[in-house]
């Protein structure tokens, strides 16, 4: 199954931490990487007092089912110093989310796909659109219909 891994970083190295989650998602025995996208830096999304992100997106193809799939980036990010904070989307070393798993919807106290917030995420849209410009979302929506030419001042491209 091809599936869309979201990665973010606004604590310690955070180039370094999605390089090594990339590196981890690759030593998966059950996982593929297939492509991931450049590296963008973005303003802090809900508490504007923590340091600014850096994000990707990763495509991975997958014999894991999406449960099993998120235990495996949940021990990631525990293996790259994530500590869970009672704060909603307080700074973290590493966030790894399941954007997309194929065409699936689920929707469980766990797991909700598509992850919920996609299509207001400027800061997933345009690393997802780097690797896959003609995705569609399971609704049906075009990914390029959300992607302007000029990006949002909130988001940029990191060397
Ligand atoms: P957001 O999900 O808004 O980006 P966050 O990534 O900071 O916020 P986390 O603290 O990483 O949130 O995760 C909180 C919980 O979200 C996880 O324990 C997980 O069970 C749940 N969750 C639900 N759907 C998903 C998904 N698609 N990908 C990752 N986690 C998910
Ligand atoms: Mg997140
Ligand atoms: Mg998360």
């Amino acid at each position: 199954m091809i599936a869309y891994i979201g990665l973010g970083s606004n604590l310690g190295d955070s180039k370094n931490y999605l390089q090594t989650a990339l590196s981890s998602l690759h030593a998966q025995k059950n996982v593929t990487l297939r492509a991931y996208s450049r590296f963008y830096g973005s303003k802090p999304h809900g508490p504007q007092n923590q340091p600014d992100y850096s994000n990707a997106v990763a495509k991975i193809d997958c014999s894991l089912s999406p449960l099993a799939l998120l235990d495996t980036l949940q021990a990631i990010e525990q293996d790259n110093d994530r500590i869970r904070s009672k704060q909603r989307w307080s700074a973290r070393t590493l966030d790894l989310d399941l954007l997309l798993y194929g065409m699936e919807t689920l929707q469980t106290e766990r797991l909700t796909i598509p992850h919920p917030y996609i299509q207001e995420r400027p800061f997933v849209l345009y690393p997802l659109y780097d690797i896959t410009p003609n995705l569609h979302f399971p609704n049906g929506d075009k990914l390029a219909d959300y992607i302007t030419g000029n990006m949002p001042d909130d988001l940029w491209i990191l060397e």
